[in-house]
């Protein structure tokens, strides 16, 4: 049917209000210089797991002040050949969280052990130091801590409580790179490691991205042998020594091991995001100030704060209704004005693939929570789930935008009527 104007025939009604352009939640930062350095690594003939990816590792490495870094296929990836290279396996157990990605939980679970998940405290999000020693058992192999959204947890303490146990650390630092942390009076970058191992994610919602990819890093040649080797099928022989060599090699495969590579095209685009992360972050930590200036104030409303001793990378910007309002509604009530928000961080224990007997909690020799799903060991995880909610925080994010939200954020949480 040709569109006939007659419109003017038509009743008036009044044009929409044009509405304001929606602020997204998170933006990957890629532009031109990545694109030509895929185009680099792809005309280079060299696609996979080649000379990339060796100065990705060695330039990552030197970022985060670590003696060895591996790069995988995903942070996921990372955290299997953690757990694996570390020997736990089925009948092990591992003191983790419940709220956080669901990778981290499932990480677990590949290997066949079972995660005992400690809470998480009230004020950071991060995992209880004290919950971890009252999850720390005979069967303990692992203690699998998380930097939540980037901010580092209290390692210090953790770190003392599994020496003291015998037990090896593993960071999932999947949202931490950049993060920092104090250390003897001196700041350093988490992935140091501080623990035995840290593994790190760029997946586009995190600070640096390839598309996909992971990172491990360790100051234990031993590991770092065992993440090569198990990163590309338990093969003796890697590529870049084969091609390299000028006698015939034949490889062999002594255990079984798994295609975790990442690809040189991932490896340039890291290379060029890794020089661009100092910039990146010093425009968080602008917003993020800018952030607390424009919500303080906000009745019913908890800003995050770093404790003195961590800086966040500010990955995500998580605030807290403290008020007793419903998530759902502010969140829609924001969408409604064109603002995106995310509920706070998930809890694994909660989700229909973690079903009752897959996991433990701290109350696990006694309180028979993991019978129920309502586990009340967890209730500040919960808790986090339930009246967190992350910002709009990105490059493309003005000045302007944050005002906007603010603004929101003040009218949806304004006192009605009814309940003044
Ligand atoms: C994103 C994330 C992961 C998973 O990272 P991928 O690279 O997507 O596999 C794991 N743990 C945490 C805490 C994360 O935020």
């Amino acid at each position: 049917m040709p569109d006939t104007d007659d419109r003017t025939h038509a009743p008036l009604i009044p044009a929409p209000p044009i509405p304001a352009p929606s602020i997204p939640m998170s933006l990957p930062q890629l532009g031109e210089e990545e694109a030509a350095a895929a185009r680099r690594a792809i005309l280079s003939g060299w696609v996979t797991q080649g000379p990339e990816v060796a100065a990705f590792e060695r330039e990552f490495a030197a970022f985060v002040g670590a003696p060895h870094a591996c790069a995988v296929s995903s942070c996921t990836t990372a955290l299997h050949l953690a757990l694996a290279a570390l020997g736990v396996g089925p009948g092990s157990e591992v003191v983790t969280v419940s709220s956080s990605f669901i990778a981290t939980a499932n990480a677990v679970r590949y290997v066949g052990a079972i995660p005992v998940f400690a809470d998480v405290e009230a004020d950071s999000g991060n995992i209880d130091p004290d919950q971890v020693a009252r999850a720390i058992g005979p069967r303990t192999r692992a203690i699998l801590v998380v930097h939540q959204i980037g901010l580092p947890c209290n390692l210090d303490r953790i770190l003392a409580i599994a020496a003291e146990r015998g037990v090896p650390v593993i960071e999932d630092a999947a949202c931490a790179i950049g993060s920092e942390i104090l250390r003897d009076g001196e700041w350093v970058r988490i992935g140091r490691p501080l623990g035995h191992v840290a593994c790190f994610s760029f997946h586009p919602r995190k600070m640096l991205t390839t598309g996909d990819g992971g990172m491990l890093t360790t100051a234990d040649p031993e590991l770092d042998r065992r993440f090569r080797l198990l990163r590309q099928h338990g093969m003796s022989v890697n590529d870049l020594a084969r091609h390299g060599s000028r006698e015939v090699v034949f490889e062999s495969y002594d255990e079984v091991g798994y295609n975790y590579r990442m690809t040189d095209i991932q490896a340039a685009i890291g290379r060029v995001q890794l020089a661009r992360l100092p910039d990146f972050l010093a425009l968080r930590r602008e917003q993020a100030a800018c952030y607390a200036d424009l919500l303080a104030g906000i009745p019913g409303l908890d800003l995050p704060r770093e404790p003195s001793w961590a800086r966040t990378n500010w990955q995500s910007y998580c605030v807290r209704l403290s008020g007793g309002q419903d998530q759902r509604r502010v969140m829609q009530a924001l969408l409604d004005r064109g603002i995106s928000t995310r509920r706070g961080v998930m809890c694994a224990h909660l989700e229909p693939a973690w079903p009752s007997g897959t996991w433990r909690c701290t109350g696990h020799y006694g309180c028979g929570c993991s019978e129920e799903r309502a586990c009340a060991a967890l209730a500040q995880s919960v808790a986090w789930r339930d009246q967190g909610l992350m910002l709009p925080i990105h490059h493309r994010l003005s000045a302007d935008d944050q005002r906007r939200v603010a603004a929101a954020l003040r009218e949806v949480l304004a006192p009605t009527m009814e309940t003044a």
